[in-house]
């Protein structure tokens, strides 16, 4: 592409973004394609969107895995899978005490929202009783805190029973395109994920849902999980590039570079202009040197350890947040653009719940 081109490419997609309209597939192709040396004017270009809806504040977000390994399903990616012979720890239910216990240090860290994680297909209605004390003793001990849980498969009536115990949010990623799905699992369909995001949706939970980059998937796939995602309308959206665990099927697989990270990362800030883009698990292994760029295109990262695997320890992350010019944003700020925010508060009310004020 000429360098004009590239210049009018990233004007249209950043007025698009700016109105709040979708980039076409052509547009969402050429960006994805764009050479090396003009990834700079992407990261600006999208910087510009991301600014103009959440200024200079990063969200920090913390997991607290709950049960961890031991899980009866195959995703190619994940080392708790069945089969999985990566060296993890593999625990059942930690008790809701320690969850809250874990939460709260992560609070006094700054981080602004929990996620709740465990392994497995699905819970089962104890499960969901016990994640439910776990919220109540998380909300008990740092009420300001936004809890998200994340369980797999949710059965008819368990997105309610989570949002009755006071949960905000539920995550579920697509994780790739349905095209490519069956590709990286075998044992749950790319609709079923929908399924339960909608019914997270539909509880009045705020649906949390992205992606995985870096498991074989091509430009095409990459657009197809974004618009699909789009479709599905979350209020945050992860994005992760892969972890390639020894012991699974996708060990040693690295095809991802630092620019096509951040391309990557721009389109997702493109298509979604005033959502919650998380900058998520294999951020440090990827991105490496050029994390600090990310920064200009997701507005919130994850603190710390991953699920099975350690991050960058909270304190290098608050240094870099610093050092890049941004700041850590604060329990009292909400995380939304104000109309977004508005639109949540409705949907939530719908389903008779009401918004907590910094979401
Ligand atoms: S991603 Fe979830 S469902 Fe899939 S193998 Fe890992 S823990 Fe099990």
């Amino acid at each position: 592409m000429t360098e004009n081109a590239v210049q009018d490419l990233l004007t249209s997609l950043t007025g698009k973004a700016l109105r709040g309209e979708t980039p076409t597939r052509e547009e969402a192709a050429a960006l994805l394609g764009t050479a090396d040396e003009d990834v700079l004017d992407v990261v600006a270009a999208a910087s510009r969107v991301r600014r103009r809806f959440f200024g200079l504040r990063v969200k920090l977000n913390h997991l607290v895995n709950m049960k961890s390994g031991l899980c009866p399903e195959d995703c190619t990616y994940c080392s708790q899978r069945l089969g999985s012979t990566s060296e993890i720890l593999k625990y059942s239910w930690i008790t809701p005490q320690d969850a809250a216990r874990d939460a709260g240090r992560a609070v006094q860290a700054g981080a602004k929202r929990v996620c709740l994680v465990a392994s497995g297909r699905g819970p089962g209605d104890r499960d969901i009783t016990r994640v439910a004390d776990t919220v109540a003793a998380i909300k008990e001990s740092t009420p300001d805190v936004e809890v998200c849980v994340c369980l797999g498969l949710l059965k008819p009536g368990q997105a309610e029973r989570l949002r009755e115990a006071g949960a905000d949010a539920y995550n579920h990623n697509l994780n790739t395109s349905e095209e490519h799905y069956r590709e990286i699992c075998s044992t749950h369909t790319f609709d079923d994920r929908v399924a339960t995001l909608k019914d997270a949706q539909g509880a009045g939970l705020s649906p949390c849902s992205g992606a995985i980059f870096g498991m074989g998937e091509s430009d095409d796939d990459v657009i197809d999980v974004a618009f699909a995602l789009r479709e599905l309308d979350p209020d945050s959206v992860p994005v992760n590039f892969l972890i390639p665990f020894e012991g699974t099927p996708l060990g040693g697989r690295w095809e991802l570079t630092p620019h096509r990270c951040l391309r990557i990362l721009a389109l997702f800030r493109f298509v979604f202009p005033d959502v919650e883009v998380r900058l998520a698990g294999g951020r440090e292994i990827h991105l490496r040197g050029l994390q600090p760029l990310a920064l200009h295109l997701a507005n919130s990262i994850f603190l710390g350890d991953y699920l099975t695997s350690e991050g960058q320890p909270g304190a290098e992350d608050l240094e870099m947040i610093a050092d890049a010019g941004f700041v850590v944003e604060g329990v009292e700020e909400a995380t939304l653009p104000a109309a977004r925010h508005d639109l949540v508060a409705v949907r939530r009310r719908g389903a008779g719940t009401d918004l907590p004020a910094n979401t």
